[in-house]
């Protein structure tokens, strides 16, 4: 039932979020997914999720991840997600939870570097290794004792560990498009009728002329030239 809260929240009639066929299921010896989306909604924030026990355990960041050892970065920790959840990318409609848009902007797999997960999440250090199209490496998720307590929601550090994968360059700057299909937010919303200026504010602000001139370009030549993008 740990699906619960998540689709409450949302109008499957409405939203084309996936509602999340399985229940949750102990997580056996098969590799644990891990995926980033870029949401665009209300406010900015990229959602942090890991593969645990059959569902996404959820986390908001507002200022994405950084791979700078010495920046600690707020992460919210949400209701659980399904699996199927890491794959969606697009359109949530305005006035719907969550409304806005969304871009995986990264995925792969994750790693525990603890031999119990379940006693390191409650203990609230949890330290795992990444293996995503971004974000490699080790990392840890710290609860801290600070504010966000009520309602279910806890706050969390996401923390870069320091090893060959740490860096000071601005990852969110540098490396703005979908994981997925190399797309920005402004790209993703004008495919999906969203709110394209809403969606572009959420891109780093040297790639809003390339999507500007994307915007101007036909349908059908974006549509060739992102074929060539997936096939790369
Ligand atoms: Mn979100």
């Amino acid at each position: 039932m740990k699906l619960k809260d998540y689709r409450k929240k949302r109008d499957f009639e409405v939203t084309p979020e996936p509602k999340g066929d399985g229940e949750s299921q102990p997580s056996s010896g098969k590799s644990l997914a891990y995926v980033i989306q870029k949401h665009q909604a209300s406010h900015l924030h990229y959602d942090f999720r890991l593969e645990w026990n059959g569902v996404l355990l959820s986390w908001a960041v507002p200022k994405g991840p950084s791979l700078d050892p010495s920046v600690k970065r707020l992460a919210m920790q949400v209701e659980d997600h399904p699996v199927e959840y890491g794959g969606f990318e697009g359109g949530i409609p305005e006035g719907e939870y969550g409304g806005g848009t969304v871009m995986v902007w990264d995925r792969g797999t994750w790693t525990p570097e603890v031999p119990d997960v379940n006693a390191a999440l409650a203990k609230g250090d949890l330290k795992f290794t990444l293996n995503g199209a971004k974000l490699k490496g080790s990392w840890v998720l710290v609860r801290t004792r600070g504010f966000g307590g009520g309602g279910g929601r806890s706050s969390w550090l996401l923390i870069k560990h320091r090893d060959q994968f740490a860096s000071t360059k601005d990852i969110t700057i540098e490396e703005p498009r979908s994981a997925l299909t190399g797309r920005l937010l402004a790209e993703i919303a004008q495919e999906g009728g969203g709110n394209v200026e809403k969606a572009a504010a959420g891109d780093p602000a040297d790639s809003k002329k390339a999507a500007k001139a994307v915007a101007r370009t036909p349908r059908a030549a974006r549509r060739s030239s992102r074929k060539r993008l997936r096939a790369k």
